[in-house]
């Protein structure tokens, strides 16, 4: 069992080897995965998803970006690009991999070798997507056809480029250096968390037979 900084638990569901790995609240802020995944969970047991309903709970109970290091998980990635940023909310800490909540989802994905990975985040209402090899199951680029798929079933335009520059994240690290398609999708954090059960479980639901 992985304890944070803080005491608290980093949970891990249905770990094996080749799934579909989904996770939750890597920013603290966003806690729209940690209630999506943990229902999920619950109503659908024998789920073939690998789950991390909350990679950061220390920031989710302070409802802060960052972990109790104040660190940006999302930058902490050992990527090429990683740089020692300033101490801000996207302060990507002190050395690459610093954090134990980022060692913990690099081992689940060393570990297990994921075949894709979803993350949610918010609130930004696009399927952003990292990765992926050309020629996949289904033609072309594999991380941009399941972004795509994602994209038909919540309604989000789907985008390749964020827009802003990521050093450290997690898509840099596992979608483009190691090749496994990594979605990165941006939930409306507007409409009440229920709205949000429909899409999401279908988008789930596809995964498992992905
Ligand atoms: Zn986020």
């Amino acid at each position: 069992m992985v304890k944070t900084t803080g005491g608290n638990e980093i949970e891990l569901f249905n770990p094996y080897t080749g799934g579909i790995l989904v996770v939750g609240v890597v920013h603290g802020d966003e806690p729209q995965g940690d209630y999506l995944i943990r229902k999920y969970y619950k109503e659908t047991p024998d789920t073939k998803l690998i789950m991390i309903p909350c990679l950061n709970p220390d920031g989710m109970q302070k409802n802060s970006r960052t972990n109790s290091n104040g660190v940006d998980l999302n930058r902490n990635f050992p990527s090429q690009n990683w740089i020692e940023a300033e101490k801000n909310e996207y302060y990507g800490g002190k050395e690459p991999a610093s954090e134990i909540e980022t060692r913990f989802l690099m081992n689940v994905v060393e570990k297990y070798t994921p075949k894709a990975i979803l993350t949610l985040h918010s609130p930004y209402k696009v399927v952003n997507y990292d990765g992926g090899k050309y020629e996949g199951k289904y033609g072309g680029n594999d991380a941009r056809m399941l972004a795509q798929k994602i994209s038909e079933i919540i309604g989000y335009p789907v985008e390749e480029n964020i827009g802003y520059p990521t050093p450290g994240s997690f898509g840099t690290w596992a979608g483009i250096e190691k090749g496994i398609p990594v979605i990165t999708l941006e939930l409306d954090e507007e409409i009440n968390i229920v709205e949000l059960e429909r899409p999401v479980f279908d988008i789930f639901r596809m995964l498992e037979n992905y």
